[in-house]
């Protein structure tokens, strides 16, 4: 293999600058042209193709969001749209191509793969819903972004007495809500994953008021439904003043965290060397500290579960 291609598909995340960074590295120690492609599949599909060298990954590592920038392509989904991606990728005499996002850009590097173009996947996003790794880069950042937001939250708080809903990111999965839930110590956290009890709620509400508490989080995960309409359900079922913060794309964005950067670095080089040696369909992980990589196949065909011992902690902690 004398050259390969990168790309960032699907929704950003902190640290996927990381991961294009060590790619990039990895690649050129090991003698590799690399070639960058600009907004996902659509640039693929559009020859948004260009050389990277040492130097184009320099000063990135600290930077949130992409340099090669992110896309959506329905056309992709489409065996045409594949076909003209393989001729790009050809045309530019592109061997192996890592794509750095979630399961759905795990979807189209699998389609490549079928069609005879190795493909290796890379983690990259704030969900942490990605079978066969314990982390996806973007995860820790967004989580640090949603405890720092909750603990101002937490400072106004304090004068009033009141429930505060925090709708946090996580269509399908809860993971943020869980981690920020327990990095918080909220009162109860509200997950797709698990059935929505809405009298427990209310229970643990009522109670925290009576032991005179002064303020009370709850944190729910987007998928379980709008903060807003939970937080006029709660109001009505408690008689308690409540407050409803969406915090939207801002836990898309910033610096990341040492531990993204870190965990970025060890993936996106990791994948170089699997397509170094000859891998392909393969995403790269991590688990229990160590490098793993597993058919894409069997990532996508698992349905992603949450932690129940993290869980159940929630509720003991939060009686
Ligand atoms: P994420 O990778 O973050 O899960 P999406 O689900 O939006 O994000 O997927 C990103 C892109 O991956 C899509 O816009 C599309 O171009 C490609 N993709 C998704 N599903 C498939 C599929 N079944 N076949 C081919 N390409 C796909």
């Amino acid at each position: 293999m004398r050259k390969i291609g990168v790309l960032t598909s699907g929704g950003d995340a902190p640290g996927m600058n990381a991961a294009i960074r060590a790619v990039v590295r990895k690649a050129i120690y090991h003698e590799l042209e690399v070639y960058g492609i600009k907004n996902g599949y659509q640039g693929l599909i559009e020859g948004n193709i260009e050389k990277l060298e040492i130097g184009s990954v320099g000063d990135i590592i600290q930077r949130g969001g992409t340099m090669l920038r992110s896309a959506r392509c329905e056309e992709f989904k489409t065996d045409e749209g594949q076909q003209k991606g393989i001729e790009q990728l050809q045309k530019h005499e592109i061997e192996g191509l890592i794509v750095i996002g979630g399961d759905g850009s795990f979807r189209g590097a699998q389609k490549l793969t079928e069609k005879g173009y190795p493909c290796i996947g890379v983690p990259g996003t704030i969900d942490n819903d990605i079978n066969g790794t314990d982390f996806t880069i973007g995860f820790d950042t967004a989580l640090n972004t949603i405890i720092e937001a909750i603990d101002k939250i937490r400072d106004t708080a304090t004068s009033h007495e009141r429930t505060y809903i925090i709708e946090v990111m996580g269509r399908d999965a809860g993971d943020l809500a869980l981690w920020a839930g327990l990095a918080d110590g909220a009162e109860s956290i509200l997950i797709p994953e698990k059935q929505d009890d809405f009298d427990d709620v209310i229970t643990r509400l009522i109670r925290g008021h009576e032991r005179g508490k002064k303020h009370s989080i709850i944190i729910l995960a987007e998928g379980v439904g709008s903060g807003f309409s939970y937080g006029q359900r709660i109001q009505e079922a408690t008689n308690l003043e409540t407050r409803v913060t969406v915090l939207g794309y801002i836990q898309r964005g910033g610096s990341p965290t040492a531990s993204d950067r870190v965990l970025a670095s060890r993936l996106g080089a990791k994948a170089v060397d699997l397509l170094l040696e000859g891998k392909a369909g393969r995403m790269v992980g991590i688990q229990k500290n160590k490098l793993v990589d597993h058919n894409i196949l069997d990532i996508l065909s698992k349905q992603h579960t949450i932690n129940d011992e993290m869980y159940k902690l929630s509720k003991e902690l939060s009686i």
